[in-house]
């Protein structure tokens, strides 16, 4: 018998968070975001589920590669764009539209040979200063761009650095509105944060980019949490108890011997470390699900196990259902964003470090 670790992709709470993303921007189309390997739900897995976007936006021109052999026609965007030259050669190929955020990517523009022009994203800096031109030479980038035969459309980007905090997008907005004003072109503004906070027309147009929410995360846990969305878990990982161990008032469990026991309890040892990519750095306590019921972790995660309290779960035995995060069993739910607050990081991280080790199923 494998190891009773998988993780499930559920194709339907995809279709589901894309349709809660589209009536939050009613009107933009929408670019499901793939990059990281789809959140590591992985793109062959979560494509059913996804197609119904209007584009898909990636970073990684191997996984651009890839979203074309699955036979997706429309529009893939690059959202870093060309890493060299020749990248544009591939994007010519797989008819990518690329995003331009420095004046080097014009130049090789510029002497680029292309049988048809490319649409090009021109992503302006509003505040976060990584990528993307400044305000004060994103209009002369416009203007070089235009004069080019190798471009055809122009779409203006920005992207926000506070859409899911306190600080908000107004700022980033002003600078943008400014630099764009009379600038024709679509536009392309807001991610899963700013869909979901930021609902006003000029946020939520042309092209809108939903990465975190179409997976069921939350942009802004724990000031809201998923169900707060109404997004449902595209991804669930689950295993199995592989041992119990009952424990005497002052037994210890782990590495570390940090957890001591303050009465007599009943343990169980899950299948699950960090081997697979749940967070080491997680507290006695973390959410976890038995055979569907909320109990916690206790000590130390090792590379291979991982440590629950039965207590709340007087029946688990050898072989329950052990719900990490995602779906549990009879309706029972464990968003990971819950998982990812008590190891200090955010869900992003734990979907995308979902290890290579554990055998990934997808489901309806
Ligand atoms: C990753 C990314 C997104 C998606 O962000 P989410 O917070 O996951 O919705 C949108 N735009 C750009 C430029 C990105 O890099």
């Amino acid at each position: 018998m494998p190891r009773p670790i998988e993780a499930l992709v559920h194709r339907s709470a995809l279709a589901h968070n894309l349709a809660c993303a589209r009536a939050a921007a009613p009107g933009a189309r929408l670019f499901a975001v793939v990059k990281a390997n789809a959140y590591g739900h992985g793109i062959e897995r979560a494509y059913d589920g996804l197609r119904g976007a209007d584009g898909f936006a990636l970073l990684d021109l191997a996984e651009a590669e890839r979203v074309r052999a699955l036979g997706w026609r429309g529009p893939v965007l690059l959202l870093e764009g060309a890493f060299e030259p020749r990248d544009l050669e591939t994007c010519s190929r797989l008819a990518l539209w690329h995003t331009v955020h420095c004046a080097e990517q014009i130049d090789w523009l510029a002497t680029h040979k292309c049988e048809r022009p490319q649409r090009v994203f021109l992503k302006l800096n509003s505040g976060m200063n990584r990528l993307g031109f400044s305000p004060t030479a994103f209009r002369s980038a416009w203007a070089r761009l235009d004069a080019l035969p190798q471009v055809d459309e122009i779409t203006l980007m920005t992207h926000f650095s506070d859409a899911d905090g306190a600080r908000g997008i107004a700022q980033a907005l002003a600078v943008f509105e400014d630099a764009a004003r009379d600038l024709p072109g679509e536009r392309t503004l807001a991610n899963s944060a700013a869909i979901l906070r930021h609902r006003r027309p000029q946020v939520a147009a042309d092209w809108v980019r939903a990465g975190i929410m179409s997976y069921g995360g939350s942009p802004d846990f724990p000031e809201h949490a998923s169900s707060h969305w109404g997004l449902r878990p595209a991804m669930t990982l689950r295993s199995r108890l592989i041992a119990v161990q009952p424990l005497e008032r002052g037994d210890r469990i782990g590495y570390g011997s940090t957890f001591t026991a303050q009465e007599r309890m009943r343990i169980g040892i899950v299948a699950c470390g960090y081997a697979d990519g749940y967070p080491r750095h997680c507290a006695s306590g973390t959410p976890v699900l038995v055979d569907g019921v909320a109990t916690g972790t206790v000590g130390r995660v090792s590379m291979d196990m991982l440590a629950v309290d039965l207590g709340p779960v007087p029946h688990a035995g050898l072989g329950s259902e052990v719900t990490l995060w995602g779906e549990g069993p009879r309706g029972s739910r464990l968003p990971i964003d819950e998982v990812a607050h008590a190891a200090g990081t955010i869900g992003y991280e734990l979907m995308c470090a979902l290890a290579p080790r554990v055998p990934v199923q997808a489901v309806d």
